[in-house]
């Protein structure tokens, strides 16, 4: 079966049967690494050689806190204002979708958002021209949705924000591709897209962000003391961390993110070159702005959706039907969706519109 689920999503086949063998008994320490106390050294090994093998993926430098935190992106909602906004200080935000406007609106809830620009005048299609954003320059930090998982909207760009820290909600985007780190001031991601399982978040803060946090800023939500524990403050999210390392090490085998890269464009080109070749079928994102990791898309003929996940189902091609939002379909195709999932895809979605359309 193929996995299209956009979150919790499909994981390497190879990091499973890792995690399975390893299941009851990791290494020959007679336990289960979901057994073992945080602080061991069995665990601690696992836990730095996932953040190694993560810096070294994602290029983050030592300029950078790599921390590890529960919860998932939607905490990082609130924790980024209550660490980065100051009492009466504002903060840009662009909006292109529904993550964006989720971020917009618990931020609201701390200080003054200012939305700099948004997608909403062309329908979500594409994202705005960065000349035509209202910026502030004293504005504490600009954040940002690399890729809306709903819409499938993605920048094919960073943004400057001069000597504003840019913040990107990288949840379904991050390890796809190759990303100047530099660039940024602080990246957060839920775990359960290109990293792992859900309940992790990672998150990249440059260093000299940490130590901002308003004064009633809960501990477990404060970078700094998050950083300053090895994000062990409280018990972190233990297999989780070591599922993300096995995700890490298999990346690294599969030719690191540049490598990926290659292979998701190809899919994503792939796959949409398809729709746009069928009548039967359409996505609604200008090209340069389609997104690699999430492809909606919708039939000519509504009436037939049920029809379509139900044969899709049949086949093994798993959750295609579109966030409950949008409706229509969805394919989500991270990194550990094989180029012969969206093959399948394409061949079923052939022989449906053949047949039904
Ligand atoms: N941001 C983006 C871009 C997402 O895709 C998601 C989940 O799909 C979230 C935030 C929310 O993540 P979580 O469920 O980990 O809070």
């Amino acid at each position: 079966a193929y996995n299209f689920c956009a979150g919790p999503a499909t994981l390497p086949e190879a990091v499973l049967n890792q995690a399975r063998e390893e299941m009851l008994d990791w290494r020959g320490t007679g336990m289960s690494v979901m057994e073992m106390s945080h602080r061991s050294d069995e665990f601690v090994q696992i836990a730095e050689t996932a953040e190694r093998d993560f810096r070294e993926l994602a290029g983050v430098s030592d300029d950078y806190a790599v921390l590890f935190m529960q919860g998932g992106a939607s905490s990082q909602f609130a924790t980024i204002p209550l660490n980065l906004l100051p009492e009466g200080g504002s903060a840009d935000y662009v909006n292109t979708g529904i993550w964006s406007k989720k971020a917009i609106a618990e931020a609201k809830r701390y200080g003054d958002v200012n939305v700099a620009a948004s997608a909403e005048t062309s329908g979500f299609s594409e994202i705005p021209d960065q000349a035509s954003w209202q910026t502030r320059a004293d504005a504490a930090y600009l954040h940002y949705t690399p890729n809306e998982t709903i819409g499938g909207l993605e920048y094919d760009f960073i943004p400057d924000s001069g000597s504003v820290p840019l913040v990107a909600d990288m949840s379904s985007t991050i390890l796809s591709r190759p990303m100047d780190f530099s660039k940024f001031g602080l990246v957060y991601a839920g775990a359960q897209k290109n990293i792992g399982p859900s309940g992790l978040v990672v998150v990249a803060i440059r260093k000299d962000l940490l130590g901002k946090a308003r004064s009633n800023t809960p501990t477990m939500m404060n970078y700094q003391v998050i950083a300053d524990n090895g994000s062990m403050y409280n018990t972190p999210a233990t297999y989780s961390w070591y599922l993300a390392g096995l995700v890490f090490q298999w990346l690294k085998a599969q030719g690191g993110v540049t490598a990926m890269a290659a292979v998701n464009e190809r899919k994503a080109k792939k796959l949409y070159g398809f729709i746009d070749g069928n009548d039967f079928y359409a996505n609604p994102i200008k090209p340069r702005f389609r997104s690699w990791m999430n492809v909606p898309f919708t039939l000519a003929d509504e009436s037939l959706n049920g029809e379509f996940l139900k044969g899709a189902d049949a086949r093994g091609l798993l959750n295609l039907k579109g966030h409950r939002s949008v409706g229509g379909m969805r394919a989500s195709i991270y990194n550990a969706m094989p180029e012969a999932g969206v093959d399948a895809l394409i061949d079923y979605m052939t022989e449906f519109a053949k047949e039904r359309g």
